[in-house]
């Protein structure tokens, strides 16, 4: 590591809350899948900062989009109209085929919101009980990280020293569609799930669980809540997870690659009857669905449809799925993905996944470890056959070693 490098750190570590423990790289510059480090190092991005970055780094369309709204008018506050919310709206419902939407900022402010409306649906049209409104959440989630959510977390690390926490969570496990029978009550008014559990290492649930959740729902008047601020907007090569089971969420939750990493831009899109319950004065936020956020948005839709990004990610994730899966090598436990949605799951003996993303750094990849023994794998939906032939090479040969 250089001298200047070795300051960035340092200073890093001196002035922030040590709140991440980030690969030791400082990166300046980003353009498609690739990103430089402040020597000039080229990388390429296999992690597209957690699929916010699905369009690739500094996508020119979106760029032009931001640069020529940040000129005219960035914010108005929702206490005035703004001529980019509409069209947003227009745009983002016909796209998904959603009635209602609600436009946030962080992931985390979707799921708060979205937990919000559906337990107001659950008083004024449901008729729950004031006060006993339930959500049904599943083992290994991950929503986001305010008070609301990591109280319904189960991971330790995530809780400690946090509480109290609000009441009204039941936590079931993830993929066991009878626990969710079982756990349904009078009072459950939403179950909030994650299509794929990301964070907790790409964990794809067992075929049809899906179709058999959206029945118990639907004959329980229980709305079906999917966490996509991960697996939508092309991730896994179709716009929304939800479409690879033949379903339909009552709520869904977008961000993340909502703004194609310029921005932080979130969304609850719902069927008429959840997002209707809200009235004025009843939720809001100073710059959800400002026109910035809005005019970033539309072209990060428009560019990720016309430029075939989502069919992209169907090629290419089976490209990359097949490399992967052809790599011999006694580290590997296991393999899986859907799309570009991809992770690589080491045996405990192989050492720290941690060890493996530096190694891949020295060969010119960015990834990112999680949970221990895993690595993910989620470049940006640009990438080409050439690019992840060229990736595939550099596990192949890091995954052959051993960091035990
Ligand atoms: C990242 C993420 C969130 C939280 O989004 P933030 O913008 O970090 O608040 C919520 N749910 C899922 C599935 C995520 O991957």
């Amino acid at each position: 590591m250089s001298s200047s490098v070795i300051d960035f750190l340092a200073t890093e570590a001196r002035f922030g809350a040590r709140n991440y423990e980030p690969i030791g790289v400082v990166l300046s510059r980003g353009e498609g899948v690739w990103v430089w480090d402040t020597e000039g190092n080229r990388y390429l991005d296999c992690l597209s900062a957690y699929s916010a970055l699905n369009q690739g780094h500094c996508h020119p369309k979106i760029l032009a989009a931001m640069v020529e709204q940040a000129s005219r008018l960035t914010l108005t506050s929702r206490a005035f109209h703004n001529d980019q919310l509409a069209p947003f709206y227009e745009e983002i419902a016909a796209l998904t085929g959603s009635h209602k939407v609600l436009p946030m900022n962080s992931g985390a402010e979707a799921v708060e919101s979205a937990i919000k409306s559906v337990r107001k649906w659950g008083y004024e049209v449901k008729g729950v009980p004031d006060g006993q409104a339930e959500i049904i959440v599943c083992t290994n989630n991950f929503h986001g990280r305010t008070l609301g959510i990591v109280g319904f977390s189960t991971e330790p690390e995530t809780r400690a020293h946090f509480g109290p926490f609000a009441p009204g969570f039941k936590i079931i496990p993830f993929g066991d569609a009878a626990a969710l029978e079982e756990a349904i009550t009078q009072n459950t008014v939403a179950f909030l799930v994650e299509p794929i559990q990301g964070e907790a290492g790409v964990i794809i649930p067992p075929p049809g669980y899906f179709t058999g959740v959206r029945k118990l729902c639907t004959a329980n008047n229980v709305m079906l809540v999917l966490d996509e601020i991960q697996t939508g907007l092309g991730r896994t090569g179709k716009l929304l997870a939800e479409q690879h089971e033949g379903i339909e969420a009552d709520v869904t939750l977008l961000g993340k690659a909502l703004s194609g990493g310029f921005y932080p831009v979130s969304a609850v899109l719902s069927n008429n009857d959840v997002l209707g319950t809200l009235r004025p004065g009843q939720h809001g936020s100073t710059f959800g669905g400002n026109p910035l956020a809005c005019a970033v948005a539309r072209a990060a839709l428009r560019v990720l449809v016309e430029e075939g990004m989502i069919e992209n990610a169907a090629t290419q994730g089976a490209r990359f799925l097949e490399g992967l899966k052809a790599i011999r090598a006694n580290t590997i436990r296991d393999v899986r993905g859907r799309g570009l949605m991809l992770a690589v799951e080491l045996h405990p003996e192989a050492g720290r996944a941690r060890r493996y993303c530096e190694a891949l750094q020295g060969k010119g990849i960015l990834a990112k470890d999680t949970h221990e023994h895993t690595i993910r794998i989620a470049p940006p939906l640009v990438i080409t056959s050439a690019q992840v032939d060229g990736a595939l090479e550099q596990f192949a040969t890091i995954l052959t070693q051993d960091f035990s």
